[in-house]
């Protein structure tokens, strides 16, 4: 069986939103929504779905960025919401995010090298000559020179700019790397060597990855199980050969329809799948209005996320029978 690394409970994050500039009236978008899901130890998980639907708000709050409305997250056994000072530090040197944007996540006056080096300055590990030795042995492992080490984020390219959030990231040494949409600004050519490296990398370091994008082939490059996300929920969990060859919810199946292996931009996306995502009440299933198989329960009752035998996990009423 393999060792939980993170394991998620009935985790809800909402936010109360004006529902026009006219109104002092707020409406609740719930972000996340009662989310069960864990994180194996050496495993890469892939996180998937539309932008919006509540992955980067998942990914704030395992990294403590954000607090839920309810709900746990349990690192190695522990709740990471009752931790102390001590137990956030390790939790924190432990859990590190890869950006989506790597031109802005990096301070424009600080060098590679400060860039770098800071989480150690941070955490206060090592002096002046261990953190310098760790720069230039990261740097030299994300396929970048020392030449470079003193140059600053506007002197690189946005692919040698990722290079520098990577080892960013991994100079604490974590566990856990969250990495949120690491690739999706970056052109095509360079998003294959990103990617390459992150798994040369998860081998080298023992790392374990939360890999989050609204891409399903760059998931499906990554990932080693996959959780499709809906408006905050988990619709289907499974490894990646079974979402691929053997989708059983429709929000899945129109993602794998909807997703070109090339477009005439050069870029490769979701496309934009018909149908309004929000429903008019609060009952039922969150994909009715979107869903081809919908029958009158899928109105009354939302659909928990089951096991499937020899499968995975799917949220939908109509689980094996379409
Ligand atoms: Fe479609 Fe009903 Fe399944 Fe929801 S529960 S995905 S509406 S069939």
């Amino acid at each position: 069986m393999p060792q939980i690394l993170i394991d998620i409970k009935k985790l809800y994050k909402q936010f109360n939103l004006s529902s026009s500039i006219w109104s002092s009236k707020k409406r609740v978008i719930p972000a996340v929504n009662n989310v069960d899901l864990q994180i194996y130890k050496g495993e890469t998980l892939g996180l998937v779905g539309e932008s919006g639907c509540g992955k980067s708000t998942l990914a704030r709050l395992i990294t403590l960025l954000e607090k839920p409305s309810s709900g746990s997250i349990y690192f190695k056994g522990e709740n990471i919401f009752t931790y102390n000072r001590e137990e956030l530090k390790f939790y924190r040197r432990n859990v590190q995010l890869i950006f989506q944007d790597p031109y802005s996540s990096l301070n424009p006056r600080k060098s590679a090298a400060g860039i770098i080096k800071e989480p150690l300055v941070i955490h206060r590990i090592g002096n002046k000559a261990s953190r310098q030795e760790a720069v230039v042995e990261l740097m030299t492992k994300v396929g970048l020179s020392k030449q470079q080490a003193n140059r600053y984020p506007h002197e690189f390219s946005g692919g040698q700019r990722q290079r520098i959030g990577i080892a960013r990231a991994l100079v604490l040494r974590p566990q856990l790397i969250i990495a949120d949409e690491p690739v999706s600004a970056l052109d095509m050519s360079i998003q294959a060597q990103i990617l390459n490296l992150l798994k040369d990398l998860k081998q080298d370091f023992g790392l374990t990855y939360l890999f989050i994008s609204h891409d399903l082939n760059v998931i499906r490059h990554m990932s080693d199980r996959v959780a499709v996300m809906y408006l905050g929920r988990i619709v289907e969990l499974a490894q990646n050969n079974e979402i691929y060859n053997r989708p059983l919810h429709p929000y899945t199946r129109m993602l794998l329809s909807a997703v070109p292996s090339c477009v005439p931009d050069g870029k490769k996306k979701i496309a934009s799948i018909k149908g309004e995502a929000a429903k008019e009440n609060d009952n039922g299933c969150d994909f009715q209005n979107r869903c081809p198989y919908r029958v009158e329960i899928c109105s009354e009752q939302t659909p928990i996320l089951k096991e499937v035998d020899n499968y995975g996990f799917c949220a939908c009423h109509l689980t094996g029978s379409i």
